[in-house]
């Protein structure tokens, strides 16, 4: 058995031994993406298991072992860690731990000493946790990051962004339920398979893959009656994954809407230029530009494959990174880039420019950044697009699901109405009646 060994700090090390003994746990966000990226470190020999656990548990155990005024996704993600340590599963003296560490100046960066905090309250301690980042931030002797390696996971981001985009796209007008969910399933396989060979990530199989993919999506057959097109914007984890937001896509899906969620592309765009913005605005030496200027070009390149691939077959094709962040020239500094930062308010815009001018703004609790990009954001966007019909919408361990979802019904309300006198044809969707109010859990 590896035997444990820790760095100079006392922080125990995932060893090189480590590698192939112990099977790491991944966090679940966007179920798309993260089913083709962990292909990517399969391939590179790690074994590793998604969590895909649910239910009022997770939170419940996040709040046994980390403080209740941490950020709701890392109280989420450290519960649903130490829910699978404790649930007898897996091996805890074989089991390690993957979390990201952003190196923003936001809590994010801080979430692993959280966690290691939480492991030692649980009498895990044992548990080696490995930290995923681009920043040179804690380094591992039986894991490293890759110039190859990042590649592939940008293909698989790519990838996840355009099977999203063209899921949502088309699910809600499908003539046949479960086509569109059977390509998703289908081009999971087949990418699966191509990661495991080595496959899919080059720049000519990128293109041709997402062709395939386009035209693929183009062949269901639709029912395109009018429908209310909701756009979902906040903090990366909330928007994306079901823990966080009560499913909310689903609960979208089933009134009847058309959903929109930007794509994880954005974000990385994001994270890459602010670090052009920060030397621009602050100094820096120049090879360090001139290295994340050559990313920043790779991941612009890849987007245009992404708008090239959807745009071709008929659908609304992703905004370019560009475009996105002209629209808040004049409105919010670009140093505003802690957590999601400028990118919040420039995809709220971005999206009531495109058709999807219902807007949930997905909160965490313990969020200020989001607070300030997002909710704080509002009446200005109004300003700037009069259509523009949002909803703040806060997410915490006590907040009751009904209460959330009756304020998304009214925004809702609205939009039927709206679109309604647009079209002059009744929308399609349930009717929407609020349901009783429920207490806060405290
Ligand atoms: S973006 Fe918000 S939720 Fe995420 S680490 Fe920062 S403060 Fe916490």
């Amino acid at each position: 058995m590896a035997e444990l060994k820790y760095d100079k700090t006392g922080r125990l090390i995932f060893t090189k031994e480590m590698k192939s003994e112990y099977t790491i746990l991944i966090p679940m966000m966007a179920p798309i993406h993260f089913n083709i990226i962990k292909n990517v470190f399969i391939h590179y020999g790690y074994k590793c298991v998604l969590l895909d656990t649910d239910g009022p548990e997770i939170a419940q155990t996040g709040l046994k072992y980390v403080h209740n005024d941490t950020c709701y996704p890392a109280l989420l993600v450290i519960g649903q860690f130490i829910h699978a340590l404790q649930s007898g599963k897996y091996d805890v003296n074989k089991t390690a731990l993957m979390i990201t560490q952003t190196g923003g100046g936001c809590r994010a960066s801080n979430y692993i000493h959280l966690l290691r905090k939480a492991l030692k309250k649980a009498g895990l301690e044992q548990v080696p946790v490995i930290s995923l980042n681009l920043s040179g931030l804690e380094k591992n002797e039986g894991f490293s990051i890759t110039l190859p390696m990042i590649r592939r996971i940008v293909a698989g981001l790519v990838y996840g962004d355009v099977l999203m985009l063209l899921d949502n796209q088309v699910k809600p007008y499908e003539v046949n339920k479960g086509d569109s969910a059977a390509l998703v399933q289908k081009w999971t396989d087949i990418l699966t398979k191509q990661f495991a060979k080595g496959d899919g990530y080059r720049r000519k199989e990128i293109s041709k893959n997402l062709d395939e993919i386009s035209c693929d999506f183009s062949k269901v057959k639709i029912n395109k009656v009018p429908k209310i097109k909701v756009g979902v914007v906040g903090e990366i984890y909330v928007k994306y994954a079901r823990l966080g937001n009560n499913d909310l896509e689903k609960f979208l899906y089933d009134m009847g809407c058309e959903v929109c969620l930007p794509g994880i592309m954005g974000f990385a765009l994001f994270k890459v230029d602010n670090r052009l913005e920060d030397i621009k605005l602050y100094g820096g030496s120049k090879i360090k530009y001139s290295v994340v200027k050559m990313l920043m070009d790779y991941l612009e390149e890849m987007e245009g494959y992404m708008v090239e691939s959807t745009a071709k077959y008929g659908f609304l094709p992703p905004s370019r990174y560009k475009h996105t962040k002209e629209l808040v020239k004049d409105v919010i500094g670009y140093g505003s880039k802690m957590g999601e930062g400028w990118l919040l308010t420039a995809e709220m815009l971005e999206l009531a420019e495109t058709g999807y001018e219902n807007i949930v703004c997905t909160q965490p609790f313990g969020c200020l950044p989001n607070h300030i990009n997002g909710k704080g954001m509002i009446r200005k966007i109004k300003s700037i697009n009069e259509k523009a019909n949002i909803v703040a919408i806060d997410y915490d361990p006590g907040a009751p699901r009904v209460n959330q979802e009756n304020r998304i019904k009214l925004m809702l309300a609205v939009a039927k109405e709206e679109l309604e006198k647009s079209t002059g044809k009744k929308a399609a969707g349930p009717v929407l009646k609020a349901k009783p109010k429920e207490k806060a859990k405290v």
